[in-house]
Formats: C-alpha cells, sequence, structure tokens
C-alpha cells in the first residue's frame, strides 16, 4: 500500500505516495496518540465531509490535542487531494498524530501532524456476498466503559480491539464481528453500526459506549422519513433470535445486510433493501447538490 502512485497531503504540502513517511520514534505508533476520519466520495464531492472533518476535530480534543488547521482548511485539503488523485468515486482518510520529538507516555509539546490520503475502495465487503447478506461471528472482545476509554473518539488506539475481533472473525471464515460493549450489551461492528428489523420497526444499540457513526445517524433520518419507526436502547445478544432483518453500515461499508450472526439468522427483507437503495440516492444526489452550491 506504500508503494502507489499519487500524492499524499501531509502538513500542508503534497508530497509523493511513497514518501509519506513517519520516523519509528513516533508517539502516535507507541502511544496511539492518533485520530482519523474515514470518508466517501460519489462523484467527485465527499458525502457529508464537514461532518467527518468536525468529528476528526473532536475526537483529537477528546485525545487532549489541537489539530492545527481549521476544519476549513481540512476540508480544502480533502477536496484537493481527491481532485489530485483524480478519483470521482474514492474513500478518503485524513489522520492526525503526536510526532517524534519526545519519546515517552508525556509528549505534550511534540508536534501534531495531519495527513490525507484518497484511494479507490468500491465494496468493502466481498460484492456477491454483500447481496446475500454477510456472515458476522460474534467477537470474544468487547467495547471498553467510556470510563477506560475515550469511546465517542474515532482513536486509533480503539482499533485494536477491532483488528482482534475481525482477525479472530475472519480466521474462522466470517466476514466480520459483531461485538458486545464492557456491560454485555450488542454494540457495533469492527467497522460499522448495527441495525435489527422486527415488526416493521428498525432497532439499534444506544451509542453510548461507541461511535455514534454518520451513516447510522443518516439511515435513521432516511427510515423516520419513510415513517418507519427507529428505536434506540439497549439491547441483549439473546433479542437475537427475536430480529427478522439485519444490516450493517458506515462509511465505508455503507449500508451492508447481514444474513447471520453466530447461531442467529436474518433474511434479506424489503426495509434493509429500501434502506440500502435510500442511502445510495441520498449520497449520490445530495453530492450533486453540493457541487450546485458550492
Ligand atoms: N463503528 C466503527 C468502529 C467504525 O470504525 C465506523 C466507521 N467509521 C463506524 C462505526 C461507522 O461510522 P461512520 O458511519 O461515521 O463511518
Amino acid at each position: 500500500f506504500d508503494s502507489r502512485d499519487g500524492v499524499i497531503w501531509f502538513d500542508g504540502a503534497f508530497v509523493p505516495w511513497s514518501d509519506a513517511k513517519v520516523h519509528v520514534l513516533t508517539h502516535g505508533l507507541h502511544y496511539a496518540s492518533g485520530v482519523f476520519e474515514g470518508e466517501r466520495a460519489y462523484g467527485g464531492v465527499i458525502f457529508k465531509m464537514r461532518e467527518h472533518n468536525q468529528r476528526l476535530i473532536e475526537s483529537a480534543r477528546l485525545l487532549g490535542f489541537e489539530i492545527p488547521f481549521t476544519v476549513e482548511q481540512i476540508d480544502r485539503a480533502c477536496v484537493e487531494t481527491l481532485a489530485r488523485q483524480g478519483f470521482e468515486d474514492a474513500y478518503v482518510r485524513p489522520i492526525a498524530w503526536r510526532g517524534s520529538e519526545m519519546m515517552g507516555v508525556a509528549a505534550q509539546q511534540n508536534t501534531i501532524h495531519l495527513a490525507i490520503a484518497v484511494w479507490q475502495w468500491p465494496s468493502y465487503f466481498d460484492p456477491a456476498q454483500r447481496l446475500k447478506g454477510i456472515r458476522v461471528d460474534l467477537a470474544e472482545w468487547r467495547r471498553p466503559d467510556p470510563r477506560t476509554a475515550p469511546s465517542r473518539a474515532k482513536a486509533t488506539g480503539l482499533y485494536m480491539i477491532c483488528t482482534l475481533s475481525k482477525h479472530a472473525a475472519e480466521q474462522k471464515g466470517y466476514a466480520d464481528a459483531l461485538m458486545l460493549d464492557w456491560r454485555g450489551q450488542v454494540a457495533e461492528c469492527t467497522g460499522a453500526n448495527v441495525f435489527f428489523v422486527k415488526d416493521g420497526a428498525l432497532h439499534t444499540p444506544t451509542p453510548d459506549c461507541f461511535l455514534d457513526g454518520i451513516t447510522r445517524r443518516t439511515v435513521i433520518d432516511l427510515a423516520r422519513k419513510r415513517g418507519v419507526e427507529v428505536i434506540e436502547r439497549a439491547i441483549m445478544p439473546e433479542e437475537l433470535a427475536g430480529f427478522e432483518q439485519c444490516f450493517i453500515c458506515g462509511t465505508a461499508a455503507e449500508v451492508t445486510p447481514v444474513s447471520e450472526i453466530a447461531q442467529w439468522r436474518f433474511t434479506v427483507g424489503d426495509l434493509t433493501k429500501a434502506l440500502m437503495e435510500d442511502y445510495e440516492a441520498t449520497v449520490r444526489p445530495a453530492a450533486k447538490a453540493e457541487v450546485a452550491a458550492a
């Protein structure tokens, strides 16, 4: 991945893709003092870019550092990087981290860096599997108590749990893993939020110790526009037996149906299909409207 063509925006300037490197004594590498975003461009326009870049700034503040660029500057850098890469549909990855001046847990004076890379990532899951619904395992690792880690931040350190869970699931032949939280309630997948359908209503866990995804909020709005009741509440894993449909959603995953979670089975039903279509229709015309307004 580090030897591609193209450019990466790095601390305010474009550098060749393969030169966008950090020192091995980077604080972010040793102590996970990093935050990032995942954004998607459709038809050359980044969906909900401002919300993502605002969340990047908030995530950094939750880790105690200030990104040395304004949200306007970050927006512009994302747009320019996308344009320089020449992609219409692409994934956009801004990342900010503490630099390498001081080694040790304390690094309050270290330089804060920001980089933005853009690449093509058409489907997060296998496209054929995606239509049939993906198979998901139940993870052994749990989302932490918000008193243990700043769980509202999209922070690199929190992804240690996601990678452990995703690798364990893949080794058993599953596409992803559903993690419970520290209390044993259903939380989220390793890079996406989860929804269930029962009797025509949507049920989704209250995001009190995991990421309240921008896609999650978009899907809730789309469901309500359809007149579908959306219930945010604590969901216990035993309840999965009573749900008819399940899907996960995130910027990379978009809306992806789930056919099974461990011993539980779901159908790819009408509401899931309708929300997949609504989401697709939202990200594309919204993108066009933003272009017209700019
Ligand atoms: N949970 C986790 C752990 C994620 O990595 C993501 C993807 N950023 C999400 C949820 C969904 O967030 P969003 O819809 O903002 O991409």
